[in-house]
């Protein structure tokens, strides 16, 4: 049975991390005997790697010539603690200090010709940021080794076939799935323990790609998948998902189990626990993804399964997403004029706005929308743009925006098919005195979002977290 652990950037960021995140690699491999792990770049503040390597790019990219210099130095000496504080000198301690300071030479050369030539190409880009996590899985696989485990450091260029879209680039599952196996299949079968790099791949032509910001974690899923692993389990400095923010809500706890559709509606809340696309290639082929707290490494953490039917009526979160406006288009001529509704979304698309829900009741009286706040003002003079026409012949009454509004969404899929919900959401509102201006429901009932005003919405999160524990 194999699992796959991937360990962010704080659990790889200091010595004592570095430690616990050892100490776990070691009990896994007891338990479950083929292990792979998976590593981000160094992440603990103020020293993000992946950030500096960026920064130092971008620098010099804009003739700055001292900028990617304090960076390599500022990468040297905390890659340099690391190596320090956990290996051994009468071991590998000088060999890692030269391997390191390899890569760290290797982004300064790459930053003095991005300085000279004035360009920085999306390929550069990838090239230097990448360098991270090569860096990380050194330092953890050679400790390892020191604690007597049979660790190897693998470039996941080995492993992962991308596209060639550079910053965002997309894995050729089948590929990849051909070349994790003939790499890690006999490795694990020998009973060695990979040490992967997250966020990275290469192209057919070997060319290194990375998978977006944060991508480390979708790299765990793309391995699971391959192998194909048990389990993944994604180790970070959280207990898992929480039900609300716990900022907002005091009582927000952790949630034991979310299925693939709740996690997608908690999209832009989840997203700040797991990278996004990090949810398919497990789930989809029925392996579990479980989240769990290096810190706190005792805690079940949130495990995400597949869709399962579900008539229990449960909420499991409350989430809300601040600083937005609704825009509303109404008038009496919109009535059964088709286009209008297409016209309203391309004026908006125009400019550049990312609408975050929309709802339209059946009299076609108006359509409402909310975008971010900062927006509004160029949302609401592209649509008067596009229906001057019908605001002249006062088909369309008024095109406004209501600001500043937040969205609340109530997510659970056991809500589906439960007759009552809606009821237990509106009568918790009323009770508080929370005015409701705008609802949407998707088809698939799993979530309910709310617009309310900036000054509801705390206290909208806090009634509505109360009903999980009362449904
Ligand atoms: N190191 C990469 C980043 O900071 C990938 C990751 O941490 O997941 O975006
Ligand atoms: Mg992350």
């Amino acid at each position: 049975m194999t699992l796959v652990m991937k360990f962010g950037g704080t659990s790889v960021g200091s010595v004592p991390a570095l430690r616990q995140t050892a100490e776990l690699i070691q009990q896994a491999q007891q338990t479950w005997g083929q292990v792979v792990v998976v590593a981000s770049a160094m992440g603990t503040k103020p020293v993000k790697v992946t950030d500096l390597l960026l920064t130092g790019a971008k620098r010099a990219l804009a003739g700055d010539s001292h900028t990617f210099l304090d960076v390599a130095e500022q990468l040297r000496r905390a890659h340099y603690e690391l190596i320090d504080g956990l290996l051994e000198p009468e071991g590998e301690r000088q060999a890692a200090l030269a391997e390191n300071d390899q890569f760290i030479d290797r982004f300064v050369a790459l930053c003095q010709a991005v300085l000279v030539l004035g360009e920085l190409t999306p390929r550069a880009l990838d090239a230097i940021s990448g360098m991270g996590e090569q860096m990380s899985v050194r330092v953890l696989a050679a400790y390892l080794r020191q604690l007597g485990l049979p660790a190897q450091a693998v470039d996941a260029t080995e492993l992962i076939r991308t596209d060639a879209a550079f910053q965002s680039a997309t894995p050729m599952m089948a590929e990849t799935i051909r070349l994790t196996q003939a790499r890690l299949g006999p490795a694990l079968a020998a009973g060695d323990l990979p040490v992967v790099t997250g966020f990275i791949g290469a192209t057919a032509a070997g060319v290194m790609t990375t998978l977006g910001r944060g991508g480390s974690d979708f790299s765990a899923a793309i391995l699971g998948q391959a192998l194909p692993a048990k389990e993944v389990w994604i180790w970070t400095d959280v207990d898992g998902v929480m039900s609300a923010d716990p900022r907002l809500v005091p009582a927000a706890r952790t949630i034991p189990e979310l299925t693939n559709r709740e996690v997608s509606e908690l999209a832009y809340y989840g997203a700040k626990v797991l990278h996004p696309k990090t949810i398919r290639p497990v789930v989809e082929n029925g392996i579990p993804l479980r989240i769990k707290n290096t810190f706190n490494p005792h805690h079940a953490g949130t495990v995400i399964v597949a869709d399962k039917p579900d008539g229990s009526g449960q909420i499991k979160a409350v989430t809300a997403i601040p600083d937005l406006s609704l825009v509303t288009v109404e008038g009496k001529g919109m009535l059964g004029v088709p286009g209008i509704a297409a016209r309203t979304f391309s004026a908006v698309a125009r400019s550049q706005a990312n609408v975050l829900l929309i709802t339209q009741a059946s009299s076609e009286q108006s359509i409402c929308f909310s975008v971010p706040e900062a927006a509004t003002a160029a949302v609401i003079s592209s649509l008067e743009a596009e229906f001057a026409h019908e605001l002249q012949r006062r088909d369309i009454d008024r095109i406004w925006a209501q600001q500043p509004v937040g969205i609340v969404t109530v997510v659970g899929a056991g809500m589906r098919g439960t007759p009552g919900i809606a009821g237990k959401i509106f009568s918790a509102l009323g009770a508080h005195d929370i005015n409701v201006i705008a609802i949407a429901q998707g088809s698939s009932e799993c979530s309910v979002s709310l617009v309310v005003t900036a000054a509801d919405t705390a206290a909208a999160v806090q009634h509505l977290h109360e009903l999980i524990n009362a449904t």
